[in-house]
């Protein structure tokens, strides 16, 4: 039930033929799991074993699995699709109508193994440390967010909002070369740790206006805007400050259905595009994007814990009251 952390002792799991079975080694904890733990999350029912972002090794595996050996370092992508639904036969699985996350709507990876579909697994290259590899999740929510609006190389990007995606889509828009990245939100923490990873360009929207900021973007604005915070607020600076034929990206997640002057999205003829997971191809990308050494990582993990400390590392993410970024449970 919520706010009830309990391990349990079960037999380790054999993997069935198409599976992989992770030794589970890096688990993240993202803003989504706190809420579950509240009992605030809308689509989860209790008791569920969390742990959507992942990384590990490979123990064993199906007699129908090709492609793995023991050892290799893995990640998991944690949608469990139907296949048969109008998004699913036109490729679109992400956004399944039976859609079903691991750690939400079924199991997660919150074990020392795992077993997981093989066509969800993937591979890390050597690159890419433990840590490293259980933010590839995400990581793929930006690189995802970003093709929502395209090829980002020379345009100006607005993310708004500096959590950890707000900060990974800022990082996947530089790696992918656009122009200008400028970064709001309204804690002067999190704007810290986006300078701190090489975005001079910063707004604490609690003090400061946009307007003038703005300007950095010269005479044209920004091409996309993407809405990573959730907030009402963030979603009208998005709507207000876009320029003519410019797209908005909502990543983030409402509490509560903000209102927006939608006379603007008319007016200037303002592309809307959602974004709520991410493909297989996302995930290769931010695979490739992690191993080319381009994205800060270790400035976003701020806190570690052994798996027996979950209790621990729920309770220092409350006090923290938003001052702490990526939290890692680490498994030996
Ligand atoms: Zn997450
Ligand atoms: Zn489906």
């Amino acid at each position: 039930m919520p706010g009830t952390i309990e391990f349990r002792q079960v037999p380790k799991p054999v993997p069935g033929n198409d599976e992989v079975l992770v030794r589970v080694r890096r688990i993240g904890v993202c803003g989504s799991d706190i809420h579950v733990y509240h009992g605030r999350h809308p689509y989860t029912t209790y008791p569920v074993v969390q742990g959507h972002e992942v990384a590990g090794t490979v123990d064993s595996m199906g007699a129908g699995v090709r492609g793995f050996a023991a050892g290799d370092r893995v990640v998991i992508m944690p949608q469990v699709t139907c296949g048969a639904c109008y998004a699913c036969r036109q490729g679109m699985y992400h956004i399944c109508d039976h859609l079903r996350v691991m750690g939400f709507q079924t199991g997660g990876a919150a074990q020392e193994y795992f077993p997981v579909s093989a066509a969800m697994t993937l591979k890390i290259p050597e690159p890419v440390g433990l840590d490293q590899a259980a933010m590839i999740e995400p990581l793929a929510v930006a690189v995802h967010a970003l093709s929502r609006f395209g090829e980002v190389r020379g345009k100006s990007v607005a993310v708004l909002g500096a959590g950890t995606i707000g900060n990974l889509t800022a990082q996947a828009a530089r790696a992918s070369g656009a122009k200008r990245i400028l970064i709001t939100d309204v804690s002067e923490y999190r704007l810290e740790k986006a300078r701190r990873v090489g975005f001079p360009l910063v707004v604490d929207r609690r003090h400061e206006e946009l307007g003038e900021a703005w300007k950095a973007f010269g005479p044209d604005g920004a091409d996309v805007i993407l809405e990573c915070a959730g907030s009402p607020e963030a979603m009208a600076d998005a709507i207000r400050h876009a320029r003519k034929g410019s797209t908005v990206v909502v990543v983030g997640v409402f509490a509560t259905p903000p209102a927006v002057d939608m006379g603007l999205v008319q007016d200037r003829e303002l592309l809307l595009a959602g974004s709520l997971m991410y493909r297989k191809n996302d995930y290769e990308a931010a695979i490739a994007m992690a191993a080319s050494g381009v994205i800060d990582f270790d400035e976003l993990i701020t806190h570690r814990f052994a798996f027996e400390d979950y209790p621990a590392a729920y309770q220092t993410i409350d006090e923290a009251r938003g001052n702490i970024m990526k939290v890692i449970i680490a498994l030996d």
